[in-house]
């Protein structure tokens, strides 16, 4: 029986990334490099991740992460740690058949010598009893991201990541994690891929932890590359619904999802009845604050097919190329709308169906 990390009905949480201090990163820059160096750069991040957790306390958030303040990008600050990967060589791939980057190339096998997260994770676990989660990316999201030269094959490259995974969850359930997230964005565009072995790489990554585990599976940072992209996604965005069937069958605990301002149809969470489900309440790509309403709305919507106890009321995606005041500006919004189904769903219970008098 996996430990309960949520008691609170309706707990709040982000899907990762928060915008990072000016003073460590170029502002509303996403991948932007530090600003600092050696010695100052560690104590740099290690004062931006304790600042991070603060704006996510000061607003009432129930599950909180790092905010991911230690890494440059959600892959390849990873994948920077492996050795068998050159980072020297670069190559330009395209990402999820969407866009160009200059990624590292895999000329040996890979493997992960020493934990890339797990002092972080114990020095946030040091200033917070509330739960803890953290995000990892996903093996077939990591293949994705660079270019192989080695394997020749992205499915025996997702094995191995998976095992590496697997090494590098254990260290972080052991420094106190509560939660581990898989970050799978590569999950919305190979479909195929991911039936045929990207759910059974994810299992493989999860083996043996006793926390909870999560997979986050989104439409991306508000980049233009992405909002190109959902533009030829057509009225409805189904994309979920060839990967769902497979997902509620998994080992996977929480399924994280954006929903608010997307156009993914809201019934197919249907599909995943039964698992808690991190709900996208908030939308990344723009600027302007949703109202506790709105958010409150999103939630409504959400609970008709998701059970009251397995819903994790969650961003749509990162947050981290938005203006500080606005990322802090929606994770109050997350709270307040998350009060306000909180009440509705007490009252109910007080009061169940009283029509016989
Ligand atoms: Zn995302």
């Amino acid at each position: 029986m996996k430990k309960a990390t949520q008691k609170r009905l309706l707990p709040t949480s982000t899907a990762g990334s928060l915008p990072k201090p000016s003073w460590l990163a170029q502002s509303e820059t996403l991948w932007s490099p530090w600003k600092l160096q050696g010695d100052e750069l560690v104590d740099g991040k290690q004062d931006a991740l304790s600042l991070s957790l603060q704006d996510q306390q000061l607003a009432g958030i129930d599950i909180v992460s790092d905010g991911e303040q230690t890494r440059q990008h959600f892959v390849t600050t990873f994948i920077e740690h492996l050795s068998g990967v050159d980072f020297e060589h670069k190559q330009t791939v395209k990402i999820r058949d969407r866009y160009d980057a200059s990624v590292p190339t895999v000329v040996a096998d890979v493997s992960l010598a020493k934990s890339v997260f797990a002092e972080d994770a114990k020095r946030l676990r040091q200033q917070t009893n509330q739960p803890i989660k953290w995000a990892l990316p996903g093996p077939m999201t990591m293949v994705d991201t660079l270019f192989d030269a080695h394997y020749n094959s992205r499915e025996k490259l997702a094995w191995e990541f998976a095992n590496i995974l697997n090494q590098e969850a254990k260290a972080l359930e052991a420094a106190g994690v509560d939660i581990i997230q898989f970050d799978e964005p590569a999950f919305n565009v190979f479909f195929d891929d991911v039936n045929a072995w990207g759910i059974a790489c994810l299992e493989r990554a999860v083996e043996g932890l006793k926390c909870e585990t999560a997979v986050h599976i989104c439409y991306g940072y508000g980049i233009k590359a992405n909002t190109d992209w959902k533009k030829t996604l057509g009225s409805e965005w189904r994309q979920y619904e060839d990967i769902f069937p497979k997902l509620q069958q998994s080992s996977i605990d929480i399924i994280s999802l954006e929903c608010h301002n997307s156009h993914v149809p809201i019934e197919l969470l249907e599909l995943i009845r039964g698992k808690k489900v991190m709900v996208g309440a908030i939308d990344v790509t723009r600027n302007n604050i949703e109202s506790a309403e709105e958010v409150a709305n999103t939630l409504r919507a959400a609970l008709k097919y998701v059970d009251a106890d397995k819903l994790y009321p969650c961003t749509n995606c990162g947050m981290a190329p938005l203006p500080r005041d606005v990322a802090k500006g929606k994770l109050n919004a997350l709270s307040a709308g998350a009060d306000i189904v909180r009440k509705e769903l007490a009252k109910e219970k007080i009061a169940p169906t009283c029509e016989v008098q």
